[in-house]
């Protein structure tokens, strides 16, 4: 019998929720377990040794309370932050919940049963969330261990509250099996940044009459309907720390769980990135009715009349958004892309619907981009619509060189593992950046992560580089001081009239046959009188170049 299968009991294809148990050897562990319907799970015995939950969102954990009061010896593990913010999927009152999940350390494996040892890292996407690495190693002197990575929800990117998921501690790990989201499929977000200025120019332009010039209604009042954790908090961050928003005169209301929400991360500050704990010694993270723009809880009964003035607005996406319809109060009801579907409503005088892009979780080239640096021999896709998942099992980069998994709920996937998987290398990296043209300049701005490579020396060498095209590709390439001299015997080949203007021989700073200008790139060379380089600066009338002059015998060619 293999080691290793995998059993879904729901797999997030659509919001029927992600619960999965994966079988190691003799044990069970059941990841998850955020199903709307807890019929799916077997109800006579308890489905697992022992549950681990990736992080609080309802499609990961609003099943757990229910199943721990139905088997109530199965023990329940997350991250100390997941533990704390759990309630918040059944109650506003935390302290009406009990902590029946225990917490578990942040890198440190902690072994439950013999042999059975797990670790978290974290995922990015939400605070507490985490990348769950599970180890079985069989007893008996053949044995080798077997390892299962599930990221949970994941996210590369640093957000305003939490820090995206670290690559490199995760690089090279060469898990068995990889069970991945596939939220966003294969597409290719914009970067977050520019995320954030589309939602807070789009909020701003609404609240503001004079920028309004498509004949409608100008001034109107921001209703963001919005999940209890995670995108709401963020955007309360984003819009207190925006240009167009930090100082305006403006009230951000926060209604419902969402309000309970922003209280739950106060008590977790601690835990926090250190840049959000230092923002909160300044001033109040969330509350703040001094400070402009104002952030304050909408009080239930104020929800018809606070649209009388401009103002923004966060809503639980379940309430009943009518409330604040009001006849003469236009509103802009913007909804978070990825959830706007089923809440659609017809656009009318008073109310505009539109949707926005602040991405929770990480895009294809991400996705693809984690996958390679684990290098697993399974890859189970899970938690996405089926036909984004299949672009991502399509992906010819994929599938050539892993055993591509995208089950449906029920159908059992048995894992067997090759003893001597040789595993094609990843393909190379590319690193995405940005263009800028100002004026006669393009500016190329690449990650830093590109100098770490050992080729970035060469390539930088001597600061200049050459770009030519090669169909519609641009291709850059570094110049090396030994190629700039090179070009330079070059040039002297061209110079056949005897005429050497723009050349060393009457560059101010050659001295005694070398370069003494640091600007340049032949900076310390030997260099020729018909040499030339970028940094040549004429010698002023009045001083006499000395070509002549001895070299110092003590400084040698390098
Ligand atoms: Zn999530
Ligand atoms: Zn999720």
């Amino acid at each position: 019998m293999a080691q290793l299968e995998f059993f879904p009991f729901g797999v997030g294809h659509a919001d029927e929720g992600v619960s999965f148990l994966i079988r190691m050897g003799p044990y069970q562990i059941l990841l998850d377990c955020g199903l709307r319907d807890m019929a799916l799970l077997p109800s006579d015995l308890p489905p697992a040794d022992l549950v681990l939950c990736s992080h609080a969102h309802a499609d990961h954990a609003r099943g757990l309370l229910s199943l721990h009061r139905a088997f109530p010896q199965l023990p329940i593990y997350a991250t100390e932050v997941t533990t704390q913010l759990l309630a918040l999927n059944w109650t506003t009152e935390r302290s009406q919940v009990p902590l029946f999940a225990q917490a578990l350390p942040w890198r440190s494996p902690v072994e439950f049963q013999d042999g059975l040892t797990a670790e978290l890292f974290p995922a990015g996407h939400l605070p507490g969330a985490a990348v769950i690495l599970l180890t079985y190693t069989p007893r008996g002197s053949q044995a080798r261990p077997y390892t299962v990575l599930y990221t949970g929800d994941f996210f590369l990117s640093n957000s305003r509250l939490v820090e995206g998921l670290r690559l490199e501690e995760l690089r090279g790990l060469e898990p068995d099996v990889l069970i991945v989201e596939g939220s966003y499929g294969t597409a290719r977000y914009p970067h977050r940044r520019q995320q954030e200025n589309q939602v807070a120019e789009r909020i701003s332009q609404a609240l503001s009459a004079e920028r309004n010039s498509e004949g409608q209604v100008g001034h109107q009042s921001v209703l963001l309907p919005l999940p209890t954790l995670g995108l709401g908090q963020e955007l309360l961050m984003l819009l207190r720390s925006h240009h167009l928003f930090t100082g305006r005169d403006v009230d951000i209301w926060v209604d419902g769980t969402i309000a309970a929400g922003c209280d739950a991360y106060l008590e977790l500050l601690p835990h926090f990135p250190a840049s959000v704990q230092n923002f909160a010694r300044h001033q109040s993270l969330f509350w703040d009715e001094r400070v402009r723009p104002r952030v304050r809880r909408l009080p239930s009964d104020q929800r018809e009349t606070v649209g009388n003035t401009p103002c923004i607005v966060l809503t639980d996406l379940t309430s009943d958004w009518n409330a604040f319809f009001q006849p003469d109060t236009p509103w802009l009801v913007l909804l978070p892309q990825h959830l706007a579907d089923p809440f659609l409503l017809p656009n009318s005088d008073q109310l505009t619907m539109e949707t926005y892009l602040l991405a929770q979780h990480c895009d294809g080239p991400s996705t693809t981009q984690l996958i390679h640096n684990l290098r697993p021999q399974h890859v189970i896709f899970v938690h996405g619509n089926p036909n984004y998942l299949a672009d991502l099992t399509g992906l010819e980069e994929l599938h050539n060189r892993y055993h591509l998994h995208s089950p449906s709920a029920g159908s059992l996937v048995e894992l067997p593992i090759g003893e001597t998987f040789l595993q094609p290398a990843p393909p190379e990296t590319t690193y995405e950046g940005e263009l800028a043209e100002l004026g006669t300049v393009v500016t190329f701005t690449l990650p830093d992560a590109i100098t770490a490579d050992s080729r970035w020396r060469g390539l930088a060498d001597t600061g200049l580089i050459e770009a030519r095209w090669q169909g519609q590709d641009l291709v850059l390439r570094g110049l090396t001081q030994r190629e700039l001299l090179n070009q330079i015997s070059d040039r002297i080949s061209l110079s056949t009239d005897g005429t050497l203007k723009d050349s060393c021989a009457t560059c101010r700073h050659c001295r005694g046959q070398r370069c003494w200008n640091p600007g340049s790139p032949l900076f310390n060379f030997k260099v020729p009188p018909e040499g030339y380089c970028p940094a040549y600066e004429p010698t002023p009338p009045d001083e006499k170049p000395v070509l002549d002059h001895p070299f110092p015998d003590q400084i040698e060619e390098n």
